[in-house]
C-alpha cells in the first residue's frame, strides 16, 4: 500500500509511509467554473468537496502538492474544541454562542471520522482517544474545565486522577489528565490524500502545481490569474494558510507564522508499549509542550520546540530526543530516524478567521494548531453558505481580520509565550518538590532499560530546566490542544 519516499513532499514518516497518489497537472488553459478554491490543504480540500458535493463547479488551485505543509506533515490529532481554551471564547460571545461554537468544532470532528469510515480511506489507521497531561497538580482547574464541557457543553469527556494517568504513561512527570475519548489521531498525509481524490469523485477539478498569482475580485465573475491560464469563478475560496500573503499581502499579515518540529524514533519494541500503555494521543504541560503518539506499532512521534522563524529541523534532533528521555528515562538513548517542520497560522485571537471579506470572496484561515476539526469545520461552514445562502460561519464575526504586528509582533509574541513556557516548566518543577516533599518514599521512577543508559540529566535532565544546546531561547508551544 505505501508509495515510494515522496521527494517533492517535506522527508518524514508520512512521506515515507503515503499512500500511491496521482499527480495532478498543472492549469494549462482558461476555466470557467462557479468556484474557484485556492489552496490544497485541509481547508481547501474539504470546501471544494463539499460545494462540489452540493452540485456546483469547482476549480482547486494549488501552487505545490496537495497538503504539503501543515496539513499533510501535522501531528494528526483530531481534537474537538479550538486553538484557545474554552474559557476564553466564552469570555468573548458569551456562554451561548460559544456553546453554539464547541458544538460547530465537535462536527468538524465527526466530520473527520465519518469521511474516513464512509469511504473506507487507506493508510489513514485511526485511533481513539487523546490524553491532555498536567504537569502541574492544580487538578482543581481541571476539574472545573471538565464539568463545565461534560455538564454545560455536552462534551464526552473526563479527568482521569494520577495514579490512572501514572499507571498508563509510566512517568513521574505528569499529575492529573483530561481525556477525550471521541478525539484520535490519524496519518494525516493518506487523510489529505484520501480526501483530494474525494473531492475528484464528487468533480472538482484539482490543478496542483498552479499558484494563484493575482486576482481580481471585482464584477459577479471574478478572475484568478496563474501562470500558464486564468480561471474566472462567481466565487473564490481562499484557504492558503501563512502562503497566502504572497497573493494578499495585507492578508498574510494576519497570521503569525510557527514552524513546529516532528520527530520519529526507530522502531523501539515492547519498552515503548510497557512505558506508553495508551493508543491515543498525548498532549502535555500548560503549554502544550510536546505532543506525541505511538505509531507503525512500536514508533514514537514526538512534536515541540517550534518557532517563529523557519529553522532547520536538524537543529531539534537532540531536544527532541532529551524530551523523550526526560518524560521515559526508561527507553534509553533512542535514535530518531525521521525529522521534519510545518508551518501554521496563528491569529491574534487565536480563533479561525472564516467568513465572507466581500461579495463572492471567501476566507478559510488562520486555523492555528487546532486545525484538523477547524478546516473541516470551515469547509463545510463556506459550502453551505455558497450553495446554501447559509449564514452558521456568522458565528464568527466576533472574531474580525487583526493586523499580527509585522516583526515587531512576531517578537512579541516570542518574548510573551518564552515566559510562559518558563513558568509553565517552574510550576512543574515546584509540583515535583511539593509531591517529593509529601512522600518519604522517593517518588517512583522508571527502571532504566539497559545498562549502557545514559542518566537522565545527560539528555537534558528529567526537570527540562536547563534547554539543550541545539535550543533557540524564543521557542514557543504549539497550540494544537485547546
Ligand atoms: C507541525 C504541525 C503540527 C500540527 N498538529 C496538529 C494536530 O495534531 N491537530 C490539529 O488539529 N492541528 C494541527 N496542526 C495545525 C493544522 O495542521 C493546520 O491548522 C491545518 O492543517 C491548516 O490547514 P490549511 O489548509 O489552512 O493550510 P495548509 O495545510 O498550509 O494548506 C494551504 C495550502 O495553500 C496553498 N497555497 C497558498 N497560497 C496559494 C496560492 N496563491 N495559490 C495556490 N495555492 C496556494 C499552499 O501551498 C498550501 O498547500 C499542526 C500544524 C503544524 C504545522
Amino acid at each position: 500500500m505505501n508509495g515510494p519516499v515522496r521527494s517533492d513532499y517535506p522527508p518524514s514518516w508520512y512521506a515515507a509511509t503515503a499512500v500511491a497518489s496521482p499527480e495532478r497537472p498543472p492549469l494549462t488553459s482558461d476555466l470557467d467554473v462557479d468556484v474557484c478554491v485556492v489552496g490544497a490543504g485541509l481547508a481547501g480540500l474539504t470546501t471544494a468537496r463539499e460545494i462540489a458535493r452540493g452540485g456546483w463547479s469547482v476549480a482547486l488551485l494549488e501552487a505545490r502538492r496537495i497538503a504539503w505543509n501543515a496539513s499533510g506533515f501535522n501531528c494528526g490529532f483530531v481534537l474537538p474544541g479550538y486553538a484557545v481554551p474554552i474559557g476564553a471564547i466564552i469570555e468573548r460571545v458569551g456562554r451561548e454562542r460559544a456553546k453554539e461554537l464547541w458544538a460547530l468544532s465537535e462536527q468538524g470532528l465527526e466530520y473527520v471520522r465519518t469521511t474516513i469510515a464512509d469511504a473506507d480511506l487507506p493508510g489513514v489507521h485511526p485511533r481513539d482517544g487523546w490524553l491532555s497531561v498536567s504537569k502541574s497538580d492544580d487538578a482543581e482547574a481541571l476539574i472545573a474545565t471538565v464539568e463545565l464541557l461534560s455538564d454545560e457543553f455536552g462534551a464526552e469527556v473526563e479527568s482521569w486522577a494520577v495514579d490512572r494517568v501514572r499507571q498508563t504513561l509510566q512517568t513521574n512527570s505528569y499529575f492529573n489528565a483530561v481525556h477525550f475519548p471521541r478525539a484520535f489521531h490519524v496519518h494525516p498525509l493518506n487523510y489529505a490524500l484520501g480526501l483530494a481524490a474525494l473531492a475528484e469523485a464528487a468533480g472538482v477539478h484539482v490543478f496542483e502545481h498552479t499558484p494563484a498569482v493575482a486576482i481580481d475580485p471585482q464584477g459577479v465573475r471574478k478572475r484568478i490569474e496563474t501562470p500558464n491560464g486564468r480561471v474566472r469563478a462567481a466565487h473564490v475560496v481562499l484557504a492558503g494558510n501563512v502562503h497566502i500573503g504572497r497573493l494578499m499581502r495585507r492578508l498574510g499579515g494576519t497570521l503569525l507564522p510557527i514552524w513546529t518540529y516532528l520527530a520519529t524514533t526507530t522502531p523501539l519494541g515492547a519498552a515503548l508499549g510497557e512505558a506508553i500503555a495508551f493508543g491515543g494521543a498525548v498532549s502535555d504541560g500548560e503549554r502544550a509542550d510536546n505532543h506525541y503518539r505511538v505509531v507503525d506499532g512500536d514508533r514514537l512521534l514526538i512534536s515541540g520546540r517550534a518557532t517563529v522563524w523557519q529553522s532547520d529541523p536538524r537543529r531539534f534532533a537532540e531536544s527532541l530526543r532529551g524530551d523523550i528521555a526526560a518524560l521515559y528515562p526508561q527507553l534509553g538513548r533512542v535514535a530518531i530516524e525521521h525529522l521534519w517542520s510545518g508551518v501554521l497560522g496563528r491569529t491574534v485571537h487565536g480563533m479561525p478567521q472564516i467568513g465572507e471579506l466581500s461579495p463572492g470572496i471567501w476566507l478559510a484561515s488562520g486555523f492555528g494548531g487546532h486545525g484538523f476539526n477547524t478546516t473541516a469545520m470551515a469547509g463545510n461552514l463556506i459550502a453551505r453558505a455558497v450553495v446554501e445562502g447559509d449564514d452558521a460561519w456568522r458565528l464568527f464575526l466576533p472574531y474580525e481580520l487583526i493586523w499580527a504586528g509585522g516583526a515587531a509582533g512576531r517578537a512579541a509574541a516570542q518574548i510573551g509565550i518564552w515566559w510562559g513556557r518558563a513558568t509553565s516548566e517552574a510550576k512543574a518543577r515546584q509540583a515535583r518538590r511539593r509531591e517529593a516533599e509529601a512522600a518519604p518514599e522517593p517518588a517512583r521512577l522508571p527502571a532504566a532499560r539497559t545498562a549502557e543508559t545514559p542518566p537522565a540529566s545527560a539528555a537534558q535532565g528529567p526537570d527540562r530546566a536547563r534547554p539543550a544546546p541545539d535550543d533557540p531561547p524564543p521557542a514557543v508551544p504549539q497550540d494544537v490542544s485547546a
